[in-house]
């Protein structure tokens, strides 16, 4: 068998450690006689894995008590619906702040349910920035303000957390979209309202949806909305109302014991500072290729790169194929490459890319 360093922006790579346990217990789950999938979402092995991997979630991210933590399905597609029709309440109007491509999707999807307000959008300089909080203009009485801090495609990282008491806002709850960057740096919860994000990235496999959400702001989901997607429900039957994705959230809880291991997101995120700072040094260096994002917004997720001479793309992603590197062909809306570094690429995954990107470029400079 031979793994390659795979650059994908989702699903993407998984730790190893976790495809092996995976794979040992596959067929027989802690002496239960029976493999994960196999098993009732409600007996008591899955409820403890359940339970474990929620428990896990809150102490990586010190979720405070106030908040649920919900496994639920759809991915952040959905819940671009399911956002408004659970936050609207009696409010006519939501904020959003778009920052590219995946926020823009965000605030089209809302309109159907509510009214929207662009606060701030950074598209007059092509989606490299993140708007300054001083200039956000929000409507006066919006449900909430819809933020997406990394954008996946644009690799565009929020340098600040979107904390509106800095602007005397601080009653109107932040919702963010962390679907390519949650556990891979230190956030405080307590400056959201809602924190969401597909696991296909960070966390596990694709058909688990993360919510973590304030209390209070159960209970006001507008009567069209269905019951699956309702917090409030899926809160109190402990995001057991439906059948939830159980292997999902096996895989997930397997990751958040392996990130427990590799102590905790301060230390991912030391360690994810140490990837990205590789590869735009590089980068940024190499006068063979470039990164256009304002290097204050740069993700350290999600990093998409230019070859000057782009009539070597199709010789780079080749040539990287051979060496073993995979999944670099930048998004179809934005094109040249991008290299996903999530928390389970390692620096010596980084290292092999920058290292194969230097001979390409003394081949073809
Ligand atoms: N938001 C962001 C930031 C994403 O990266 C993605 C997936 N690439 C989505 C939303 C959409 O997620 P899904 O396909 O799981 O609905």
């Amino acid at each position: 068998m031979s793994r390659v360093w795979n650059f994908s922006a989702g699903p993407a790579a998984l730790p190893e450690e976790v495809l092996r346990q995976a794979a040992e217990e596959m067929l027989d789950w802690h002496g239960a006689g029976m493999g994960v999938m196999e098993m009732s979402h409600r007996g008591k092995e899955f409820m403890s894995i359940a339970e474990a991997a929620e428990a896990d979630l809150r102490e990586l991210l010190a979720v405070p008590a106030s908040y649920r933590i919900l496994f639920m399905q759809g991915g952040a597609i959905a819940e671009n619906a399911i956002i408004p029709m659970n936050l609207l309440g009696d409010r006519k109007v939501a904020d959003y702040v778009v920052t590219g491509s995946w926020s823009q999707k965000s605030q089209k999807e809302a309109r159907r349910y509510a009214g929207v307000n662009i606060a701030a959008t950074s598209e007059a300089g092509g989606f490299t920035s993140v708007p300054a909080m001083r200039d956000w203009q929000l409507s006066d009485d919006p449900a909430y303000v819809f933020t997406c801090t990394n954008e996946t495609i644009g690799g565009v990282e929020y340098p600040f957390e979107p904390d509106l008491a800095q602007i005397g806002r601080a009653e109107v709850p932040v919702v963010a979209d962390m679907s390519s960057h949650i556990l891979s740096r230190v956030i405080d919860v307590s400056k959201y309202g809602l924190i969401f994000g597909g696991a296909q990235k960070n966390i596990g496999p694709a058909g688990l949806t993360i919510c973590i959400v304030r209390e209070d702001l159960l209970g006001r989901a507008m009567p069209l909305c269905p019951s699956a997607f309702d917090y409030k429900t899926v809160a109190e039957a402990g995001s057991m109302y439906n059948t939830p994705p159980t292997y999902a959230i096996y895989i997930a809880g397997l990751v958040f014991q392996w990130l427990k291991r590799q102590g905790g997101v301060a230390a991912m995120e030391a360690r994810n500072i140490a990837k990205a700072r590789l590869l735009y040094d590089y980068l940024d260096g190499s006068g063979f290729y470039e990164n256009r994002v304002d290097p204050a917004c740069r993700s350290r997720m999600n990093v998409p790169f230019f070859l000057k001479d782009e009539s070597l793309n199709d010789a780079f992603l080749s040539g990287a194929k051979d060496a073993g590197l995979v999944q670099l062909k930048g998004h179809k809306s934005v094109g040249g490459m991008r290299a996903s570094i999530y928390n389970a690429m390692p620096i010596e995954g980084v290292a092999a890319l920058v290292d194969y990107m230097k001979a390409f470029a003394a081949r073809h400079g």
